[in-house]
Formats: structure tokens, sequence, C-alpha cells
């Protein structure tokens, strides 16, 4: 069925790999080791992070935190929620997001999302609001923004909190402005696989003074650094970044504008070039956002296609092409740890105290379990130039193509 089983494949090359560490981190690394401290702590290198982390965001109150989860911990622990309190997520999204929720005794409630852009829809997450509704987590899926305007005039109706997961977005731009800005809280993740990387490490940022004042001691013991004192008055994890981390993150954010141009020029390219094919669903990108394109997820149309999602997924492997078929391999609600409710040795303490009822047995989000079952995810990195893009689309094209003619024609 191939055309790489009579001939070459469309994508006739080795995926283009960026080179992602190199002298820059290098420079900083090596100022690094001469220090006398690598702790964080008004530690040069943390210091420098901030810096430049706020030159692209400006956040009065930034945290450098161990990984993007613990940033996402520190922003929940920082709204100070009641057992059982409520928490509106997206369906589709990574643990990192739900994981400080947990932690912190409060409840996820998972919403469903838009059909086009995969984030949050906010009549989904209106039908979701309860009494015990605390706070909402966009998260930029794949770096397209979601709706902030919509999603601010919720929380602001229903005096809810707004946590932006940033963690895919690096680089994205909600209206011109960058994300994370819109709501009360931000949070970026160094992971590995981020546009850009210490091996691990994360950011949260606020500019809500009441928020932003005790910002840090969530991810630190909870000791007052700047009084020098211990005490603690709360329980926090230590979630801290270490320097080495700082000095790698560092160095990768005077990287990120060039990371992200040519990452939205191959995304966009790929937009354009596979407009109008039949049985495409692209991704939906709203009018003046900017998508800064961690991978490329699009929808094959219900029965379009006489190959199955798998099957059109391993066709255009076949021609070369990068790909997966789907993200997630189910929404995060049909996760064994959500479905058995097992998040302390076997119980759910606040359920067992009845201060939630919540069963993820019995929830359903339509458009998302959709969405993990006709999607396919396309790699796009900072590496890929015009030619190579240009052959992913041909390749897709054809596959498609092919796809839809084997119904009639050649079968
Ligand atoms: C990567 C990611 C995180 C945080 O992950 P870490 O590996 O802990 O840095 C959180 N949310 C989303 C949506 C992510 O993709």
């Amino acid at each position: 069925m191939s055309a790489s089983e009579v001939g070459h494949p469309i994508v006739d090359e080795p995926q283009p790999l960026p080179v992602r560490w190199g002298d820059a981190e290098l420079a900083r690394l090596t100022t690094m080791v001469k220090q006398r401290s690598l702790f964080y702590w008004k530690g040069p290198q943390t210091e420098a992070l901030y810096e430049a982390f706020r030159r692209r965001y400006p956040l009065t109150y930034c945290f450098a935190t161990s990984s993007g989860s613990a940033a996402l911990h520190v922003a929940v622990a920082a709204l100070r929620l009641q057992p059982g309190d409520e928490v509106i997520v997206p369906a589709i999204t990574d643990m990192g997001s739900v994981i400080g929720i947990l932690y912190q005794q409060a409840v996820p409630v998972f919403a469903d999302l838009e059909p086009g852009t995969y984030n949050l829809d906010p009549a989904d997450v209106r039908r979701r609001i309860t009494p015990k509704t605390r706070a909402i987590m966009p998260v930029h899926l794949a770096g397209n923004p979601c709706d902030m305007q919509a999603l601010m005039a919720l929380a602001r109706e229903h005096r809810l909190a707004v946590i932006e997961d940033c963690a895919q977005a690096w680089g994205a731009r909600w209206q011109g402005e960058p994300v994370g800005l819109q709501g009360d809280l931000a949070c970026y993740s160094f992971n590995e696989f981020k546009h850009v990387s210490c091996g691990d490490g994360g950011v949260v940022g606020t500019n809500r003074d009441a928020l932003g004042r005790g910002l840090g001691k969530w991810g630190d013991k909870f000791y007052d650094r700047e009084a020098g004192g211990r005490d603690p008055l709360e329980l926090a994890p230590n979630y801290r970044i270490s320097e080495p981390q700082a000095a790698v993150a560092t160095a990768q954010l005077g990287k990120l504008e060039e990371i992200v141009t040519a990452r939205v020029r191959a995304g966009s390219q790929l937009l354009a070039e596979l407009d109008g094919t039949s049985g495409l669903r692209l991704p939906m990108i709203r009018r003046g956002d900017t998508h800064s394109f961690w991978f490329f997820l699009l929808r094959l149309e219900p029965g379009h296609f006489r190959v199955s999602r798998d099957e059109f997924a391993a066709a255009l492997n076949a021609e070369g092409v990068s790909c997966t078929a789907g993200y997630i391999p189910r929404p995060v609600y049909q996760y064994p740890v959500f479905q058995n409710h097992n998040f302390f040795g076997g119980h759910w303490p606040i359920r067992e105290f009845g201060l939630t009822q919540m069963d993820y047995r019995t929830v359903h989000c339509p458009e998302a379990e959709a969405i993990l079952k006709d999607s396919i995810k396309l790699t796009i990195n900072e590496a890929m130039g015009e030619a190579y893009v240009a052959k992913v689309a041909r390749a897709v094209r054809v596959v498609a193509e092919r796809a839809q003619r084997r119904a009639g024609v050649t079968g």
C-alpha cells in the first residue's frame, strides 16, 4: 500500500535534529563551578535565570523549581485550598497539571475540550463549576493559547483563581501577549522535551501581591529565607532549583526566540500546505494568537478514510514522517490511578471523609475522548527547514489521497 514498498519514501532524509546545548550552556557552567555555592538562594545563576525569564515574562514574583510539576504544585499550594475544593482542568494534559492538586487534598475536575484547539472549552468549564470550585487551570496544549478571554471572564464572574499551565507553550502568544500574563499564576517547564530545557526545571510566577509575597516558601519547606528563620507556618515540600539547572536554563532562554521563530515557521508552513486536504481537521488557531508548536496535532474526519487512524499513522511512518497515533493514550481521568482513586496507598482520604463525591469512573469528556482516538501527532522541531517541512506535507497529502482512493477505485 505505501509508496515505500515500491520505491523511496516521500520524506527521503532523516528528520533533522537540533543541537540543543553548546557553548552558551558551557560558558555559564564554567562560571558556575568557580562559585563557592550551588545553592539557589541568591545564587548568581538563579538570579540570572529570573532576569532572563522576566525579560520575556514580566511577572513580579517568580520562583524557579526543580520541575514544571513542582511549579504547578507551588501555584496550587499558594491558593491555600481547603480539602475537597475543586480545580477545573482539561481532560487532555500531562500528569504534572494534576499532581499538585491531589497532594493539596483538592479535587481535579476534568472539563472537555474545543474540537479545534484541543484546549479547555469555556462552555463545558461553566457546566462543571460548583460551589466548591476555586480555580481553573487552562493548559495551552502543544503551544496553542487557550481562549483566555472567555476563561478569564468566567473566572471573574465566579471569583475563581486561574493558574496557566504554560509548560508546552514557551513563546506562545495570546492576542500578542506572552501566555501566562493573563491568569493569576503562570507555570513553565524546562524538562527534557520542552522548547527549552535544563534536563528538569520549572518556573512559577505571578503579578498578584497577595499570592506572590510568600510564593517561594511553598517550594522551599516554608522556610523564610528573607528573614533567615525556620519555624514554618505551613507544610511545603522542597522544590528548589539548583545552580547547575539554573545555569543551563538561563542559557536556553537566550535561544528561546530563535527556537520559537523556527517552530512557528515550520508549524505555520505545515498548516498552510495541508489546508484544504480532504478528510483532515487541522489545528485551529484564534486570530491574533501565536501557536508555538511544541507539536502539531491533526485529526482525521470520522468515516472519511478507509483506513484506521493507526493505519494512517503507520502509512505516514512508512513515508518517512515522524509521527505517532494520538497523544496521551487516554484522557487523564481514565488513567488507572484515577479509575481506582488510588491516590494515597489505595485510599483517597477526602472522599472517605465525605469532602468530595467525585467518582472518576463516571466522568466523560466526549470531545477529548474523540480527539485521542482520531488524532495524529506530527513532530515539529526548530531544525526542520522549509524543504523538509514541504516533504512532510506532501507525504501527508499523498497518504490522505491514497487512503480515500482505496474506497472506490484501487481498493
Ligand atoms: C511537561 C508538562 C508539565 C510539567 O512537567 P515536568 O516534567 O514536571 O516539568 C506540566 N504540564 C504540562 C501540560 C506539560 O506538558
